[in-house]
């Protein structure tokens, strides 16, 4: 349930809504514009609740029930977008946002030299994996530790947030203490402990759409970010499993609008876990800035063909380089910019 205050309205009345909803057993999280507070009343039986009992309350405008499962991330809740904030870069403004680099930190020399070509290039935010959740157990896992020290080298050298994965709710503060945006992976979405670790944290988070879930699905496992008061949180479509197999994923593109149409958050796109294969990349790349996407998370690796990890749907500097102009002719034809 979703009660709207007064433009204006003082904090003595959105108080009374809080100790209200309190009161009768309910969570709440505000949502404090500029001239509009909006209060979201949490619970597992809000819709036994008369709105009357919040609608009496001086100073309220209107209180609407919600019937999608997801609350916080729902545009009733915040009808502003919202823009996430990383050591000055927006992500959900007018800039269109590119992390880019290696789906693996594999060495100190490669992780520097594709950090260093996607700088150059144009990108915003480095990408690396150091914890790797992969289909096999044979498959390397990542350097872990060895990795993150890694990034954080280059985080310094090139003066660029780093985004890494995390797969551990238990490694979550070890994670943050060397990356600037937690990122949890497709596999991940719905593991709950893990959201709500992230959460806690505070920290920018990107979040993957499982592979196998619905939109709904994924705001309502935003909202388990969102519930523990970290607002920083970024949607990402990578693919998702249709019966078509000539692509490793198929991009939803149409989950652009639709996110836009029902969330605040801000929405970036992979094209590189979707395509599976470096030829595909820069058109789905290009049809997501199109569609509206505040970013894209893109695999750039130096040397594609001795990849331990993904080198098939890597781009090469020069192909990422290229691709960097094409984006920019893109982002201003939709009035934004790279
Ligand atoms: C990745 O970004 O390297 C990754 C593992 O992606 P996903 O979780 O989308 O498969
Ligand atoms: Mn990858």
């Amino acid at each position: 349930m979703i009660v709207e205050m007064k433009t204006g309205a003082g904090k003595e009345a959105v108080d009374a809504v809080v100790q209200r909803a309190k009161s009768l057993g309910f969570n709440v999280q505000l949502n404090i514009g500029t001239d509009k507070t909006v209060v979201a009343i949490l619970g597992g039986n809000t819709g036994q609740l008369s709105t009357d009992v919040f609608a009496v309350l001086p100073e309220v405008e209107s209180v609407t029930r919600i019937m999608r499962p997801y609350k916080l991330a729902s545009r009733e809740f915040k009808g502003a977008d919202s823009i996430v904030s990383v050591d000055g870069v927006e992500i959900g403004g007018k800039h269109v946002v590119v992390m880019a680099g290696p789906c693996a930190v594999e060495s100190e020399e490669q992780f520097m030299e594709a950090a260093k070509t996607v700088k150059k290039a144009g990108a915003s935010i480095l990408r690396g994996g150091a914890f790797k959740p992969r289909t096999s157990p044979f498959s390397f896992q990542g350097l872990e530790e060895a990795g993150l020290e890694i990034l954080e080298k280059a985080r310094k050298i090139l003066a660029m947030p780093v985004v890494t994965e995390v797969v551990d709710p238990h490694e979550v503060d070890l994670v943050a203490g060397s990356a600037d945006i937690l990122q949890i992976g497709s596999r991940n979405m719905q593991n709950y402990t893990l959201l709500t670790e992230v959460g806690k944290s505070r920290r920018p988070a990107v979040l993957k759409r499982g592979f196998s879930c619905t939109v709904t699905e994924w705001l309502t496992a935003a909202d388990y970010l969102l519930a523990e008061g970290n607002d920083k949180v970024v949607l990402c479509e990578r693919g998702i499993r249709t019966f078509e197999d000539s692509t490793r994923f198929s991009l939803d593109i149409s989950a652009i609008p639709v996110l836009k149409r029902f969330s605040h958050l801000p929405v970036i796109v992979d094209p590189s876990h979707a395509a599976g294969h470096y030829a595909l990349v820069p058109a789905i790349a290009r049809a997501a800035i199109a569609a509206g996407a505040d970013g894209l998370l893109i695999e750039v690796h130096p040397n594609p063909k001795e990849a331990l990890v993904d080198g098939l749907q890597s781009l090469t500097p020069s192909d990422f380089t290229r691709l960097m102009d094409e984006l920019r002719a893109i982002a201003s034809s939709v009035g934004r910019y790279i």
